[in-house]
This record gives C-alpha cells, structure tokens and sequence, in this order.
C-alpha cells in the first residue's frame, strides 16, 4: 500500500509492530479483521534488549504455530538455566513439555520481524515507516481512526473500530488518550550490554552478588548477549563516559568466571545502554482504543520478562477485541494485572539491588513460581470454559 490508498476503513489500526503490536494484529487478522499494522521503524530493525525469552513467550511461539519457523532460523536453543549466587552454581534444565524443547533468544531483528511476517500472511496491512501523528475521535470523543505520518509529512487518515497502541514505554497513543499510570515501581537498574562471538553456548546464564547482575544468553549468529546491571544511580554516576568501562568492572565484581571467559577478547558490536526506567501500569482501554505491551505495562529489563508479557497480553487483547464490547477490554487489563502484579512486585524487588544472596534466590524462586502460574493460563486457554481466563474465550 503507497499513498492515498492508506486510506480506508479498518477494524483495527495497531500502531507499532514488534512483539506486541504484531502478536496482536497477527492474532486479529487470523480471526478475519481486517487490520493496519504502522511502525516508524523499518522492518527487522534493531532495539534495546538482551533478547532472553522465558517459557511463556515461547509457548505462545508455539501456540501460534510460529516455533517451527524460529527454529529455522540459527538461533540456538538453551536447554539449561544456570543461577551463580556467588560461588554457588544451581543449574536448572529446560524440561521439554507442551511444545516447548527449549528456550530461545533470538535477535529482535529476527523475532520482530517473524511476527510481523505473520501478520502480514494472516492477512494484515503493514506500513513501516510512518508514524502516529494522532487520534481521530467522533463527536462523543470516542476514538476512530488515526492519522499517521508519512517521513516527507504527508498524512494519511484511516478509519478504524479500535486503534491499539503497541508503541511502546513512551507510547503516543497512551499520550494522546491521557491514559494514567496506576501502579509506579520504585527501583531501576542501569544495564549495559554487547554480543560477543565464540563463546560456548551453556544455556543462559545469570550472576547474582551483592549490587550487581550479570548475563550470558546465547543468540544468532554464534554471539553470546553479555549485560551487566547494577541500580540506575550507579549507572547514572559511573556508565555514561564510557559504557565498556562500567560493563567491563560490573563482570569482574559479580563474576570472576565470566570475566575470564571473556579475557581480553573484543565483543562483536558496539554497546547499548539503558539508564533506567521505573515499571508502571497504565490503563490499557477506553472507548475505542487499547494498549499493549509496554504502552500499557513496563517492568525493569532485570527479570527479562517484556517480550513475554507482550506475547501472552497480545493473545488476551486480540481475545477482548474479537469479543467486541468495551467491557471485554475492561477484563483483559483485570486478567493481564491479575497475572502480573506479583511478578511486578519481584522485578521491583530485585531492581532495588538491595539483596542479599540468601534473599535474591527466594525472590527467583517466587518469580519461577510466577512463571509457572503464567504458563498454566496460557495452557489453559486452549483448555476450555472451565479454567482461568474463560471470560476472555
Ligand atoms: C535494556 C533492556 C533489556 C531488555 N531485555 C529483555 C529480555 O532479555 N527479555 C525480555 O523479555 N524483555 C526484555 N526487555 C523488555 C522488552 O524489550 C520489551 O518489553 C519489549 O520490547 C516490548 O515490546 P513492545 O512490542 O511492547 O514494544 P517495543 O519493543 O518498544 O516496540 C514499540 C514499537 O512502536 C514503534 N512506535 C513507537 N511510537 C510510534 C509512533 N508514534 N508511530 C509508529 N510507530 C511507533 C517503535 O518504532 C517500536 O518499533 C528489555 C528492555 C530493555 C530496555
């Protein structure tokens, strides 16, 4: 689609297309709505992430019939978790069951551009390149369309039952709507992170001391993510003149191990950093529009946890969007806090880098508790009318 011919009537206009944006409008279109899909970015660019999915957003892959075609892409799988508290090493392998073999890291370059590519063969219009500019409303204020920018300022006016907001911590859409925020976290790590090539892939990999976090994820093309955190204040006061300075002394001081493994090798790209944000819950509905993923509900990257919360909530808004009333978009921010507010808790918890070690694997034990109930909604939504989130069948 070029031009003019933008302008139409859809059922829904999803603004921004990664994980969120194109989970929904790919489960949308499936379902025989017709559906714009709009990101400012081009396809399979690049962002801020250290790639790890848990085992929700993979069972959701597979779910969705996507898994197989991940698979057939070079990322690896990880078939371990292992947890260094200190000296203390406790490794976890990944239990094959419910379609999932394994876990999966793949570049956003990779995973993004997946779902979008399914979306577009569910059916699903997608224009990458121009943006949000605003909301179109009817005289009641209900939203019904949107109005999207093209780069050389040319804008286009579409039509639309629902315009989904899938744009991101600094949402446009959640802006436009003045959705509040309801729920603050209290704590931000800084992370710093880079990929390097030629390591062994022994499963993911986090270290935990007093202060500091630090990972090893295998992902694409033979390169391993390495992030080191520690709270935002420290970053703030130590990254900012030079990022591989901080992420080389946060690896020594957290793990000796890792610090040698790396030696005095070169990492294969440039470093990203990430100087903190607080989590927060916005409301994600009101008459006409909706959010999802971190529009709608941001936690601190230190539990490696958005991609997975956007899978799953992509799945519980398309479910509420087919349904059709203003009320089933009501439920779907209920169920999504409902599975989400311990986990917010924890990661909040964590992101404070206050712990001691003792303390920092119960709160993973909590989190892994978290996971596990998460996974079970999940299932049981191919389960039928008896389980949790039946309204939303
Ligand atoms: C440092 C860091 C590390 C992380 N590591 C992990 C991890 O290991 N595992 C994990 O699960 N999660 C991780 N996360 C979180 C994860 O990256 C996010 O939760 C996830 O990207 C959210 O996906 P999304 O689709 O909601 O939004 P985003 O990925 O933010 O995508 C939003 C899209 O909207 C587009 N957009 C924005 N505004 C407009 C507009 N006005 N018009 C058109 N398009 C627009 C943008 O171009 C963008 O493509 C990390 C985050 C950070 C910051």
């Amino acid at each position: 689609m070029r031009g003019s011919e933008v302008q139409r009537a859809y059922d829904a206009v999803v603004i921004g297309a990664r994980c969120a944006g194109a989970g929904t409008a790919m489960l949308l279109a499936r379902h025989g709505l017709s559906v714009l899909l709009v990101d400012r970015d081009q396809h399979g660019a690049d962002t801020l992430s250290t790639l790890a999915m848990m085992r929700a957003a993979v069972l959701q892959l597979h779910r969705w019939g996507l898994l197989d075609q991940l698979r057939e892409t070079d990322t690896p799988p990880i078939t371990s978790t292992s947890f260094f508290y200190g000296d203390e090493e406790i490794t976890v392998p990944i239990k094959p069951r419910d379609g999932v073999d394994a876990l999966y890291a793949p570049r956003r370059t990779v995973i993004d551009a997946l779902l979008v590519d399914a979306a577009r063969a569910a059916g699903a219009d997608v224009l990458h390149g121009p943006r949000l500019a605003e909301l179109r409303r009817r005289e009641d204020g209900r939203v019904c369309g949107a109005v999207v920018e093209e780069r050389d300022g040319t804008l286009h006016r579409v039509d639309a039952e629902i315009v989904i907001g899938a744009d991101g911590l600094r949402s446009t859409v959640a802006k436009l709507t003045e959705a509040p925020v309801y729920r603050h976290g209290r704590y931000t790590s800084g992370v710093v992170y880079t990929f390097w090539p030629g390591l062994e892939n022994r499963g993911n990999r986090w270290y935990y001391r007093p202060g500091t976090a630090v990972g090893a994820i295998p992902t694409n093309e033979g390169k391993t993510c390495i992030f080191a955190s520690a709270s935002a204040d420290r970053f703030n006061a130590d990254a900012k003149g030079d990022l591989a300075a901080w992420h080389r002394s946060v690896v020594e001081e957290c793990s000796a191990e890792l610090a040698d493994e790396l030696g005095s090798a070169e990492p294969a790209e440039r470093y990203w950093g990430f100087p903190g944000h607080p989590g927060q819950m916005r409301q994600s509905y009101g008459p006409g529009w909706a959010l999802v993923g971190d529009a709608g509900y941001f936690k601190d990257p230190i539990t490696a946890h958005g991609i997975s919360d956007a899978l799953r909530d992509a799945e519980l808004l398309a479910r509420a969007v087919q349904y059709g009333t203003d009320e089933a978009l009501i439920t779907y921010q209920m169920t999504r806090d409902e599975l989400s507010n311990e986990l917010f808790d924890i990661t909040d918890a964590i992101a404070a880098y206050d712990w001691t070690l003792d303390e920092a694997k119960v709160m993973h034990l909590t989190l892994s508790k978290c996971m596990n109930q998460e996974v079970e909604a999940l299932l049981g939504l191919d389960a039928g009318p008896s389980v949790n989130l039946a309204h939303l069948d």
